[in-house]
């Protein structure tokens, strides 16, 4: 393990720049750190293992920009790449990109494990290196180090919220429902929405669920931040109904709620009293928390569509009982989660996984709709694999209710849609 400094050079752009090579080849080594001073990084540290890698990182109060891992070390007994990447979530690191010789699906689950640890990773390099797309790979940097100080890295800077905050939050009926547009991918029209939650924080300003979701559902709150969105959409159906617009809505509710057998009930009460016909209304099953009393989910399901509701499973593919609860529950839809339309283009396996899950659900006469479209060509892919209904930012965001009319009105009315 050794550092150098290339203060001098003469390219400006990465002078203030901290990277770390860790690759256990002395000649691959060198010549990344060569390539690296051409560029004009300013300090270049060198690490042959994972654990002189974590040995910098603890000892290096200023962090790294960016990191280039290499997977693979040729002695068995030293730390290898991919334990770097478990022990290095602790500390902070701009960016993280992996260097590797390994074939596609091994990069592919490293990838995927330094993603669930958090780390900020924004690329491979394959071996040989392309030393043009290092270079554009140095500009982007997720986490840019602020100089100075701990070295450890939080993971995040927000606040951490009590139940008492989110009691107080529900009272004051800070949680909003907004919208996600879905569209047809087949006629290019939208489709109908997912409503979302969004905490309108008075000082933080729109929180995402991930904030307050997995609290409250720990606790009695989800019912009671259930039946406020619940109530907020049935308004925004009437009001859009008001300008001639049919909306279709899918809401999320938990497993956890939904094993209450009076929620059905209730939801149906509410549609009345609203005067909505809950043939406009989807329930989406999400399946953050297992159910502990399945056969009151069951019930309440059964109910549900009894009451004319749809019921979707949401993140279908994801949670370990996916194809049992397509079995045994009541469902008329499946949501294919974002994490395979995300790498489906990209990862052969993961695309056949994703073509024989419609497959399956058409097959089983069910609706398909898949999350986290972000270009055309993910679109492109899942219309091919007859996936019926789309959503994700390629369309658009989440979006508070008032701005949705303006929204399908300059969708729709775009003559040369992509879809
Ligand atoms: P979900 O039901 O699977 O909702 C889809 C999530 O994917 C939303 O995140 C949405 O903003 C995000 N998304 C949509 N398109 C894209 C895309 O193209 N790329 C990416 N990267 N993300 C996309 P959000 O709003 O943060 O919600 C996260 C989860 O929180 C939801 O996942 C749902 O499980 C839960 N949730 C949201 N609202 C409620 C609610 O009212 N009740 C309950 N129980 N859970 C909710
Ligand atoms: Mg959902
Ligand atoms: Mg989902």
């Amino acid at each position: 393990m050794r550092s150098l400094n290339t203060g001098l050079l003469a390219a400006r752009e990465f002078d203030q720049y901290r990277v770390m090579v860790l690759e256990d080849n002395e000649l691959q080594r060198a010549v990344l750190v060569a390539a690296l001073r051409s560029m004009g990084v300013g300090y270049i540290a060198e690490a042959s293992s994972g654990d002189d890698a974590i040995a910098l990182l603890a000892g290096d109060g200023q962090g790294f920009d960016t990191i280039l891992c290499d997977l693979q070390m040729e002695d068995s007994h030293a730390m290898d790449g991919i334990e770097f990447i478990r022990e290095a979530r602790e500390y902070r690191i701009g960016s993280l990109i992996l260097v590797s010789a390994l074939d596609e699906d091994l990069f592919a689950c490293a990838e995927m494990l330094a993603y669930g640890y958090g780390l900020p990773l924004i690329g491979r390099l394959s071996k040989p290196l392309n030393m043009q797309k290092l270079r554009e790979m140095l500009v982007i940097n997720p986490r840019r180090r602020v100089g100075g100080g701990d070295a450890k890295y939080s993971g995040t800077s927000s606040p951490t919220w009590t139940r008492n905050d989110l009691k107080q939050a529900l009272r004051r009926g800070e949680f909003r429902a907004h919208f996600q547009p879905k569209v047809s991918l087949i006629t290019g029209k939208f489709a109908g929405v997912e409503a979302l939650a969004r905490w309108h924080h008075p000082e933080e300003g729109i929180l995402l669920p991930s904030h307050f979701i997995a609290l409250m559902e720990s606790d009695d709150m989800i019912e009671e931040l259930t039946e406020q969105l619940y109530r907020q959409l049935l308004i925004s159906i009437k009001d859009w109904s008001s300008q001639g617009l049919q909306v279709r809505v899918a809401f999320n509710a938990s497993s956890l709620t939904l094993q209450d057998v009076l929620i059905p009930n209730r939801l149906r009460a509410i549609a009345d009293e609203h005067r909505v016909n809950t043939g406009l209304l989807t329930v989406e099953l999400t399946e953050s928390a297992i159910a502990q009393k399945f056969h009151g989910l069951l019930e309440s399901l059964t109910r549900l569509r009894m009451h004319g509701f749809g019921v979707s499973l949401d993140d279908f593919g994801t949670g370990y009982a996916s194809l049992q609860q397509l079995c045994n529950m009541p469902v008329t839809e499946v949501k294919i989660d974002r994490s395979f339309v995300a790498s489906a283009a990209q990862r052969p396996r993961t695309g056949l996984v994703m073509e024989a899950m419609i497959a399956l659900a058409k097959k089983l006469d069910l609706k398909i709709v898949a999350e986290g479209i972000e270009n055309a060509g993910d679109a492109e892919f899942l219309r091919a694999a007859g996936c019926d209904i789309g959503q994700g930012f390629h369309y658009s965001r989440a979006m508070p209710a008032d701005l949705l009319a303006p929204w399908i009105a300059a969708y729709d009315g775009m003559s040369h849609k992509v879809i």
